[in-house]
């Protein structure tokens, strides 16, 4: 049907290139792009349901990367001959006035599969049906599509490992969609404040703090679509890092030891398809071995997590997780509140889970094997209720994303997709992975004139060596939060 005048919602999408959001929506005569700063996503939220506790939704490193996200959206839409709306409101309340204002007939935008963004868009389309306006969902944020997968996604496997091969041996990746030639804005859009086009609101005015600036930061993580393709660039062609992917990739420090792509994946800068043919086209010019096919093979995670949320819907979020395990005595008394607190802050003892905790807090970012290990020691060590800890990161992650979050999450507590109990011994990880404890020491500069045999696991030393370094524990450094060791014998 042909359509004289749209809009496009920009959600977590926030790309010109492969974006079938756009190129549907440029067929329109006129069309006016809108980005929402939707208020319920910042501040202070209860998380719901049974046992529920209060949380900050988005932390300053999320909030500033997005601001950065949509200013370069703006920038690339101006470029190509249009421009962005920029509101702080609900899009329900939003994008109903805009139609109004535009005469609009229809209305574009991505959809997601967890249940508050779902609950927004339900909101979204009653009232544009109300008005009579056709509204278009496309799902456009996964490396394999929806409607690729081998079997309806209801019936998909809950483990990954079958679930990725049926998808390898089954399912194809649709190519990347060129940008569009971008309609002109509609003529009433003139009678629109200006304001709305050339502000957007602050980290204040949407209630979040600055966050703050570590020079210890592994990358800078500057928000939008170009520099998203800068890092694919840098990281792929010009530093050559992907030939030895799979070897790096469990590093802890440095901008390289992997591809440092999810920030940009998860406000949808970059599309995983893009992704998918740069990696087939450094296999045509470069090299194709087990890291390029690594890289592809941890895209399939995200995917797999983001159709799990669409099977399991909300369940992901129990106490019991998918599995509804309820022999976990998970704790959240008082005594848990200071643990939890504890390890929030990286004050729990245990020097590999603060350096983490650290780093987190001053960057945003953490390692793969960094978040592994955190999220484990909170969860199978101190039994603390593993929510409080997925939602202390959905706060302050870069990169957050709801199912890649929270399914990571449940996996390592025992209650997700898994059936074995997925604890880290993080002593003999730290000592595995950061031999040299330089890590440690780079995010723990106080106990760095400790011998690195010596750095993780200080409740060893004694007072005499106490003294001989100048770290005294219980001042210069905590003492551990628990007994490490009695608490792996729980486990075992
Ligand atoms: C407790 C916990 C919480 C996590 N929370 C998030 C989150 O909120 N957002 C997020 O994007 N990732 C999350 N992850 C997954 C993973 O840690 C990050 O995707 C990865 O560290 C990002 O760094 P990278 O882009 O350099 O990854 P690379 O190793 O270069 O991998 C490339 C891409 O593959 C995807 N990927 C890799 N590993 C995973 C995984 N285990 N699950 C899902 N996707 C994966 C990401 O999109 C990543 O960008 C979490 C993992 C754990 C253990």
């Amino acid at each position: 049907m042909a359509v004289d005048t749209a809009l496009i919602w920009f959600r977590r999408d926030l790309r010109l290139h492969d974006n079938s959001v756009l190129v549907d929506a440029a067929r329109a005569e006129a069309l006016l792009p809108v980005y929402c700063f939707d208020p319920r996503e910042y501040g202070t939220a209860d998380f719901g349901g049974p046992d529920s506790f209060r949380y900050e939704k988005t932390g300053g490193h999320r909030a500033q990367f997005r601001r950065e996200s949509v200013t370069d959206l703006r920038d690339s839409l101006r470029a190509a001959g249009s421009d962005l709306l920029v509101a702080h409101g609900r899009p329900e309340t939003v994008l109903p006035a805009l139609v109004s204002t535009t005469d609009a007939d229809a209305v574009f935008f991505q959809t997601l599969p967890t249940s508050e963004e779902r609950t927004t868009e339900r909101a979204v389309t009653a009232r544009l049906r109300e008005e009579g306006v056709a509204v278009h969902r496309l799902w456009t944020h996964t490396l394999v599509h929806l409607a690729d997968l081998p079997t309806p996604y209801t019936d998909i496997d809950d483990t990954f490992t079958p679930f990725r091969k049926r998808v390898e041996s089954s399912s194809t990746t649709r190519d990347p969609l060129d940008v569009p030639t971008l309609p002109p804005l509609p003529s009433a859009t003139s009678s629109i404040e200006r304001a709305t086009f050339e502000t957007l609101p602050s980290l204040s005015t949407l209630g979040v703090e600055d966050p703050p600036v570590d020079e210890r930061r592994s990358l800078d993580f500057d928000g939008g679509e170009s520099a998203g393709r800068d890092r694919l660039a840098a990281y792929l062609w010009d530093r050559d890092c992907l030939r030895v992917y799979k070897e790096t990739r469990n590093g802890l420090l440095g901008a390289d030891y992997s591809s440092k792509f999810s920030p940009w994946l998860n406000e949808g800068c970059l599309s995983p398809r893009f992704v998918n043919v740069e990696v087939d086209r450094y296999e045509a010019e470069r090299v194709a071995n087990d890291s390029t096919y690594w890289l592809l093979f941890e895209l399939l995670w995200r995917d797999f997590f983001q159709f799990q949320f669409l099977k399991h819907g909300n369940r992901f979020f129990a106490r019991g997780g998918i599995r509804n395990r309820t022999d976990i005595e998970w704790r959240t008394d008082g005594e848990a509140e200071t643990a939890f607190g504890r390890w929030a802050a990286g004050e729990t003892g245990v020097p590999f889970v603060d350096a983490i905790m650290r780093e987190l807090n001053r960057t945003g970012f953490v390692s793969n094997r960094g978040r592994q290990n955190a999220a484990s020691f909170l969860a199978n060590n101190l039994r603390v209720d593993w929510r409080w800890g997925a939602a202390y990161f959905e706060t302050q992650l870069v990169d957050y994303d709801p199912c890649s979050n929270y399914g990571n999450w449940a996996y390592i507590a025992g209650v997700g997709n898994d059936s074995r109990d997925r604890y880290f011994d993080v002593v003999k990880q730290a000592k595995q992975y950061d031999e040299q404890a330089t890590y440690v020491t780079h995010w723990l500069p106080e106990l760095a004139a400790l011998p690195p045999e010596t750095v993780h696991e200080p409740w060893r030393l004694s007072p005499d060596e106490q003294t001989q370094y100048g770290v005294e524990l219980g001042v210069d450094y905590p003492r551990p939060v628990v007994d490490v060791e009695a608490s792996y014998e729980k486990l075992r």
